[in-house]
C-alpha cells in the first residue's frame, strides 16, 4: 500500500462546531426531516489533511464517525449522534480539464456542481436525477442516472479516488495504485474510507434532453405498462425509459439525453400504449433535466423508502403495481446498455443484468403519520418482493444486515469483508450500510 501520512495532525479549532454553536443546526440538517441527531462535534473540513486529523481526532476521543457529503442518506448515517460528523461540504469544488475529458471533484461536492462545470464545455458523465444528491454517497455505492445505459454507472466512470483510510493514512486508489481498494470503492459504499477526491471520466453529451410522459388512469394501466415494458427492451441508450405509479395514475415514457427531434422520433413508438389521458413532452437542457425533480424531493419533508432490483417485469409484477395503494408514489427507472458491458466482478458494484429499479416513497409532513406512511411505503414494496432479484445499495434504508445480503451476492460479500478486514479491521467507518470485519478486534 502507498501512502502519505496527512499533513495536519489537529483539527483548527475554528472548523469545529459543538451543540449551541451558530450554524451547529444547519450542519446537522439532512435531506430527510426525520433524522434529528445531535453531534458532539461537526468538523467542517477544508482539505484532505484536516479530514485525516478529524478521523485521528473522532479515534483519540472514542466518538463515532459519521461522513457527509450531499446528506442524501434516507436513514441519516452521515449525521452521528453523539458522535463526531465529518463535514465535507466545504470540499465542494471540481476542476475541468476539457481536452482531456476529465474532471477531479472534492468529497464534498453535489451532483450540480459537477454538471455546473462540465457542461459548458458539452461535457458530462452519470450522475444521479436529483441536482442536490452528493457526488460521494451516489458514486461510492454505484450512482444511476439518465446517461448510466451510454456510459456506466458513475462508479464505471471513476478513474482513481483519493482516499483517507481509518489509520489517518492518505492513499490513492486506481486500477493501478491500491486495486482491491478501487474495487471495493466502486460500490461498497463508505465502508473502506473517506474519498476526498474523484477523478471521473467525461464525454461528449451534448447540452440537450428530451422528457416524454403519458398518463393513464391506473385501472386501464395494465395492458399500455407492458407493451412500455416489451418497448423497453429494444430501446436505444440515448433513451431511459421510466415509469410513475402515484395517486391512481400510471405515467410511462422516457428520458433522452441527445438530440430532442431523435427522441421525439423515438416518441413514436409509444402510440402503440393506446390513449393516454395526458401526454408530456418537454424540451430541456440537459443541466435543467438534472434540476427538473429537485423540489418535488426537496428538503425539509419526512421521507421513506424501500426498494427492489428486477430482472424482469412479468405480468403478474404489472397487475401488482397498478392496483399499488394510491397513497404510495413508487418510480421506476430501466437500466442495461452500458451498465451490462462491464464485467460482474470488475467492481463492489452488483446486480448487473437488472432491467428495472423499483422505489416505493412515501413523503409526509406530520409527525403522527410516521408509523402509517413507512407502513404503506413497506407494503407497496412488500407486494412486489416476490419479483424482486435484490436492492441497489444506495436505495437500502433501515434494512440492515439483511439489506446489505440483498445488495450483494455472497462471493462479492466474502471479498467485500476481506476487504474490510485489511483496510478497516476496527469496524471505523460503520455508519453506512456496513460491511462488518470478520474479525472482531
Ligand atoms: C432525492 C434523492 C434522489 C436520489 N437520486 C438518485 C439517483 O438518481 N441515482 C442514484 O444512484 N442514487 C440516487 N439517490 C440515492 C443516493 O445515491 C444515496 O442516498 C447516497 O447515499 C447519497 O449520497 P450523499 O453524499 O448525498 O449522502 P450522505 O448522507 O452525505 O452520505 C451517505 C453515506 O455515503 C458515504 N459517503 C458520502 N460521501 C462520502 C465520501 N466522500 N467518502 C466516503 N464516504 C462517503 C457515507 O457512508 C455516508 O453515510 C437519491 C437519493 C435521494 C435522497
Amino acid at each position: 500500500m502507498t501512502s502519505t501520512p496527512g499533513q495536519a495532525t489537529t483539527v483548527a479549532e475554528a472548523a469545529i462546531l459543538r451543540p449551541g454553536d451558530d450554524g451547529y443546526d444547519a450542519a446537522r440538517q439532512v435531506w430527510n426531516a426525520m433524522v434529528d441527531h445531535r453531534p458532539a462535534m461537526i468538523v467542517r473540513c477544508r482539505e484532505t489533511a484536516e479530514v485525516a486529523a478529524a478521523v485521528l481526532l473522532a479515534r483519540r476521543e472514542g466518538l463515532e464517525i459519521g461522513v457527509r457529503c450531499g446528506g442524501h442518506s434516507v436513514v441519516g448515517h452521515a449525521v452521528p449522534d453523539g458522535g463526531l460528523m465529518i463535514d465535507l461540504t466545504p470540499m465542494r469544488a471540481v476542476r475541468v480539464a476539457p481536452a482531456r475529458r476529465r474532471a477531479w471533484v472534492q468529497g464534498g461536492a453535489l451532483l450540480g456542481a459537477l454538471d455546473a462545470a462540465t457542461q459548458p464545455y458539452g461535457l458530462a458523465t452519470t450522475a444521479g436525477n436529483v441536482s442536490h444528491t452528493g457526488v460521494g454517497g451516489l458514486t461510492l455505492g454505484g450512482g444511476m442516472g439518465w446517461l448510466a445505459r451510454q456510459y456506466g454507472l458513475t462508479c464505471d466512470n471513476v478513474e482513481s479516488c483519493e482516499v483517507v483510510l481509518a489509520t489517518g493514512d492518505v492513499v490513492r486508489a486506481s486500477a493501478d495504485e491500491n486495486p482491491e481498494l478501487f474495487w471495493g470503492l466502486r460500490g461498497g459504499g463508505g465502508n473502506f474510507g473517506i474519498v476526498t477526491e474523484f477523478e471521473l471520466r467525461l464525454h461528449e453529451t451534448g447540452t440537450q434532453a428530451l422528457s416524454v410522459a403519458l398518463d393513464f388512469p391506473a385501472a386501464e394501466a395494465a395492458a399500455p405498462f407492458a407493451r412500455w415494458r416489451d418497448l423497453n427492451a429494444t430501446a436505444p441508450r440515448r433513451a431511459t425509459y421510466d415509469a410513475t405509479i402515484a395517486g391512481g395514475i400510471v405515467t410511462l415514457g422516457f428520458v433522452w439525453v441527445g438530440d430532442p427531434d431523435e427522441g421525439r422520433e423515438h416518441a413514436r413508438v409509444l402510440d402503440a400504449l393506446g390513449s393516454p389521458i395526458a401526454r408530456r413532452v418537454e424540451e430541456l437542457s440537459y443541466v435543467d433535466l438534472q434540476r427538473r425533480d429537485d423540489t418535488v424531493e426537496g428538503h425539509a419533508v419526512r421521507r421513506y423508502w424501500k426498494g427492489h432490483y428486477l430482472r424482469d417485469l412479468p405480468d403478474d409484477a404489472i397487475d401488482v403495481l397498478v392496483s399499488q395503494d394510491p397513497s404510495v408514489a413508487a418510480g421506476i427507472q430501466a437500466y442495461g446498455g452500458a451498465i451490462d458491458e462491464v464485467a460482474d466482478d470488475a467492481t463492489a458494484y452488483s446486480q448487473r443484468g437488472t432491467v428495472f429499479e423499483y422505489v416505493a416513497a412515501a413523503r409526509w409532513t406530520d409527525p403522527a403519520a410516521d408509523e402509517e406512511r413507512m407502513a404503506a411505503a413497506r407494503a407497496a414494496a412488500a407486494r412486489l418482493a416476490p419479483f424482486a432479484s435484490g436492492v441497489y445499495v444506495n436505495a437500502l434504508g433501515d434494512e440492515g444486515a439483511e439489506g446489505v445480503r440483498r445488495a450483494y451476492p455472497a462471493d462479492k460479500l466474502a471479498r467485500l469483508i476481506a476487504l474490510k478486514d485489511a483496510y478497516d479491521p476496527e469496524n471505523v467507518f460503520h455508519l453506512n450500510q456496513n460491511i462488518a470485519p470478520s474479525v472482531r478486534l
